[in-house]
């Protein structure tokens, strides 16, 4: 047998995620022809919705255009919603039967579990039982959202289970960082550059620091945030993640299984993170320009340690994560400070680091940082860029949504944007030690004011006593 349909059946339908984001992404996908031409889209979730109800509550985010209306009355056209549970076996049989009656008993089948991890387990036992696709030649996929456990243990419960009922080959573990421009140009950047491979190692790189700030807090969304913290939140995925990649050897093909095993390699090379490893920050109000500190979100628990900022220093180069809300801006970068060159014959003090800087977002840009004579008479040095700025580079640019990529990549059979299972459980490897001593000696965050660049002033001196320096002498006239 050969598919005769896709469908994409979507648990947790009525949620945040799905109006958000899922429904958005299929829509563009659909808008610019990039499914297969068959494919039908199934809400499910227990709320008494109709099609109409999963349109309005998409509408907001679906940046449809006027001329665009007759298109996205046929994408809804091609929308069913199945109202059920996701526990009871007979939902799931129904589901089934709506899917095989609908279009067919032949349809390649993904299901993307949009419910709260707690539904996980009991979707995909009902799912498996009564809801795949069983004609040879016909696939059933998983997309699972993050977060996948909450440390090792809660991590490996859940792994377990969805290894006992799907391959890994079924498994799509997203990590929306992975379907970035910039993160996916990392290997490109590395392998395809001469004058980068050979300077990629201990011997030349000095540190390597992956940064992601937010210039805002929680905003009245704390209570989500604060089961998990930033360092589950943002580092042990998306910037370990980035992360892997920098610091990978170069895998043997760009085959999915390749890449993730030289990642793995990476994050088995590092050691558990101690205490003495990460400082940790949470912001308090800046009554200077008004901003309300972590605490004062009404959805925060009182009295709550959970950090907003980390900084951490991993096995290796060394290399530094850190990652802040509440800061001075919003971006996320990859920056690889070179080694001191012996320059001797400058005078002393004038010759500052090279800093190779990948920016992930916003406003992708590679710009090099490096020594260049100061134009006009006389010889002194200063320190200039060589400057990719995507925008300005390629005009016209229209770079896809992270999810975008992601969903295809899921349709196609792509898994080298997907996190591996033996992937996941050596990133909570590293992190569960130092995430539980946290909570288990109730380390107090040192707290920095809203708006500061990072964290709290322990933490510069962090990154400097691992070898990070700043010069102050950088110009940049073009603005961020
Ligand atoms: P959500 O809105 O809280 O939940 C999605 C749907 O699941 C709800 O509409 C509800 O549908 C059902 N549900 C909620 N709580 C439930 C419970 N306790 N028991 C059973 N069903 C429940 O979640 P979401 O924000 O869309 O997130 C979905 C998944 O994506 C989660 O795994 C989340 O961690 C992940 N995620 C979300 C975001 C985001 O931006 N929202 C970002 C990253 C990852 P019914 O009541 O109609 O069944
Ligand atoms: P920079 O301002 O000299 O900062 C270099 C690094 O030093 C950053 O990691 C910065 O941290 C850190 N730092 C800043 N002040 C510090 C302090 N007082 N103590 C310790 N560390 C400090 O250079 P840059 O960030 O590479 O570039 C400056 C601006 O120019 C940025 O906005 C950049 O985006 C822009 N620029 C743009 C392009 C382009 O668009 N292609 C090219 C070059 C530069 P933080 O990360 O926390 O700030």
């Amino acid at each position: 047998h050969s598919a005769s349909s896709h469908v994409i059946i979507v648990f947790g339908a009525s949620g945040d995620l799905a109006k958000k984001k899922i429904y958005p992404t299929l829509w563009w996908l659909f808008r610019d022809k990039l499914l297969p031409s068959n494919t039908h889209f199934v809400g499910y979730s227990r709320s008494n919705l109709t099609v109409d109800n999963l349109r309005s509550n998409a509408m907001p985010y679906l940046n449809a255009k006027d001329s665009e209306w007759t298109q996205l009355d046929e994408f809804f056209k091609r929308n069913s919603y199945v109202q059920g549970s996701y526990d009871k076996p007979e939902d799931f049989i129904r589901l089934n039967k709506f899917i095989v009656d609908n279009f067919s008993a032949c349809s390649n089948r993904l299901f993307y579990l949009a419910t709260p991890p707690s539904q996980f387990i009991s979707v995909a036992t009902n799912l498996k039982a009564h809801c795949t696709a069983e004609s040879d030649g016909l696939w059933n996929r998983l997309i699972v959202e993050k977060p996948f456990g909450k440390d090792l243990d809660s991590s490996e419960v859940l792994a377990k289970h969805l290894s006992s009922l799907f391959s890994e080959d079924q498994i799509y573990r997203i990590d929306h960082y992975l379907g970035k421009e910039m993160v996916q140009n990392v290997v490109v950047l590395r392998f395809a550059n001469r004058v980068f491979s050979p300077l990629w190692n201990r011997d030349n790189i000095a540190n390597v620091v992956v940064t992601f700030k937010e210039n805002f807090g929680t905003e009245g969304r704390g209570g989500y945030f604060d089961e998990f913290g930033i360092i589950r939140d943002v580092m042990q995925n998306h910037l370990l993640q980035i992360l892997c990649l920098i610091a990978m050897e170069r895998p043997i093909s760009m085959e999915a299984n390749d890449i993730r095993d030289e990642k793995v390699k990476v994050l088995r090379c590092m050691r558990p993170l101690s205490l003495d490893d990460v400082v940790v920050g949470q912001y308090v109000a800046d009554p200077e320009n008004g901003k309300p500190g972590y605490l004062d979100d009404p959805t925060v628990p009182a009295g709550s340690i959970t950090p907003t900022y980390a900084v951490a220093a991993l096995y290796g180069v060394p290399f530094i994560v850190r990652a802040g809300k509440a800061l001075n801006e919003k971006k996320c970068e990859v920056r690889i400070q070179f080694k001191d060159v012996i320059a001797d014959i400058l005078p002393s003090g004038a010759v500052h680091r090279n800093e190779l800087v990948l920016r992930v977002q916003p406003n992708e840009a590679v710009y090099m940082k490096l020594m260049t004579k100061r134009p006009g008479m006389g010889f002194g040095a200063e320190e200039t860029e060589l400057d990719l700025t995507y925008n300005r580079r390629f005009t016209d640019l229209k770079l896809p949504d992270a999810y975008e990529r992601l969903l295809l990549d899921v349709l196609v059979g792509s898994q080298i944007n997907f996190v591996r299972t033996d992937e996941l459980r050596e990133a909570w490897r590293v992190f569960t030690p130092a995430l539980h001593a946290l909570e288990s000696q109730r380390v107090a965050p040192h707290p920095y004011p809203y708006g500061v660049r990072n964290g709290p002033p322990q933490s510069d001196e962090f990154m400097r006593r691992l070898g990070f320096t700043f010069s102050g002498q950088y110009f940049y006239p073009h603005g961020g």
